[in-house]
């Protein structure tokens, strides 16, 4: 009788169109390009993708983490994926592969099922993220993924006001949305997704948003079961062309009682510390204050209650007029939070943005930086990144230490976490 002949057998990786979210993280973070996407889904292209897993710890949904078994030459190729709505159910291998979960490398790297075939070299080491991928040690534990495209569940409109200068460019809302008596429990940090109603070009639902909380864990208004959003009307694309976005037009103009469809909750690194005397450093731009003002308002709320570490906020705006919550945070008590507003726009004054004052309060950074019980935080436009990044190792090397140790450290321990759009 003939041996039957050796089949290659992949492990593959896919990516769930029912859960994901369109993000754009994991695109951004594969280290090798494997990830790409079109107007319907996010997919992973077999002939790239090493299982190096670099993307699956930052996913906030966990849609990232499908895995099939296939005949390598059967794999399902990027044209299929970018078409589906649901992922495929598992198929039986033929019985030549001898496949079984153990005869394919769990890091989702292809081997040859049959016996004496040399297995294929471990995968590259991945390169580091510039943030975390697990959370603060002490931080409360997530839910995610309750509720879904399939099982949205529906909120009711109960606040809708401006938190810019009505004079100005950026109109930015503070959204309130209430759940009743379901149940929808989060974290500051956390992010929910917006179903906004109709369909796409192609005649499709459209995909949800992501909108980070702006409220803490005990709801908008302390005992309610309500949360808030930071919400931006997009009129221009990135170039500053003329857009419609899509959802934060149909969120700005929600009246009271309006009802919304709602996913999520998702995020379960990007989450605040819960131990007494941990610091926060919180550097924002525009609405990425959103999670910063759940944390202040988490750790204001906190304050005669429990021993609340020091806050320091870093927050970019284009005027004072266009940095959302001016009025309310330049209430809080200076001993509570370190404010330090970056303006890049503001008339007769020089363009400044976080990273600048970031360097300006070295000190107080440093200081802060040098004690484990410090978490960072940086929300909002992605071009931050970078700059934040050179600014506290600026302020690192300053004092003679060594930022790639301390940043290892920031990233092992939870303590530095980056969400950039
Ligand atoms: P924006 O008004 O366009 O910009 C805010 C400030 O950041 C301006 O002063 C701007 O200066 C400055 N800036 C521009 N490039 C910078 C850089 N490379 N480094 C540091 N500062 C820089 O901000 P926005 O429109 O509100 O955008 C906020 C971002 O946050 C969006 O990308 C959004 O997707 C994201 N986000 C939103 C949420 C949410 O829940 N809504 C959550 C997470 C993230 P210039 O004068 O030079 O423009």
């Amino acid at each position: 009788m003939n041996a039957p002949l050796p089949v290659e057998v992949l492990k593959q990786h896919l990516i769930d169109p029912e859960i994901c979210i369109r993000c754009n993280t994991c695109e951004e973070t594969c280290p090798v390009d494997a990830i790409t996407h079109d107007a319907n889904n996010y997919v992973v292209d077999p002939d790239v993708c090493n299982g190096c897993m670099a993307c699956v710890p930052p996913c906030p949904t966990g849609s990232i983490d499908n895995w099939r078994l296939v005949v390598r030459a059967e794999a399902y190729t990027v044209q299929e994926q970018f078409g589906w709505e649901e992922l495929p159910q598992e198929k039986s291998l033929p019985l030549a592969a001898g496949a079984s979960s153990a005869a394919v490398d769990a890091a989702g790297a292809s081997q040859v099922a049959s016996a004496g075939m040399a297995a294929m070299p471990a995968p590259p080491v991945t390169p580091p993220t510039p943030g975390a991928t697990v959370p603060p040690w002490s931080a409360a534990h997530p839910y995610v993924n309750l509720y879904t495209h399939k099982t949205p569940i529906t909120a009711t409109v109960v606040g809708n006001y401006r938190v810019t200068g009505a004079d100005t460019e950026s109109d930015i809302h503070h959204i309130v949305l209430d759940f009743g008596e379901q149940l929808f429990p989060v974290l500051e940090g956390q992010s929910i997704g917006i179903l906004p109603p109709g369909t796409d070009a192609q005649g499709r639902p459209h995909h949800a948003r992501q909108y980070s909380l702006a409220s803490p864990r005990d709801g908008e208004r302390a005992g309610y079961n309500n949360l808030s959003l930071t919400v931006k009307r997009v009129t221009q694309d990135h170039g500053g062309a003329a857009a419609h976005g899509v959802c934060s037009n149909y969120l700005c103009d929600l009246a009271r009682n309006d009802t919304v469809q709602v996913i999520g909750p998702f995020g379960h690194t990007f989450l605040m510390p819960n131990h007494p005397r941990a610091n926060l450093i919180m550097i924002c731009t525009g609405t990425g204050s959103a999670p910063m003002r759940a944390m202040t308002e988490r750790s204001r709320r906190l304050l005669g209650a429990a021993d609340v570490g020091k806050l320091m906020l870093f927050f970019g705006a284009r005027t004072e007029r266009e940095l959302p919550y001016f009025g309310p945070l330049m209430k809080l008590p200076r001993d509570f939070i370190d404010i330090n507003l970056a303006l890049s726009r503001e008339p007769g004054q020089p363009k400044r943005y976080v990273q600048d004052l970031i360097r300006e309060r070295a000190e107080p950074v440093r200081q802060l930086l040098s004690d484990r019980n410090t978490c960072i935080y940086v929300c909002g436009l992605k071009g931050m990144e970078v700059g934040v990044l050179d600014a506290l190792r600026d302020v690192v090397v300053q004092s003679g230490e060594d930022w790639s140790i301390l940043h290892d450290a920031l990233r092992r321990e939870g303590r530095l976490h980056f969400e950039t759009y």
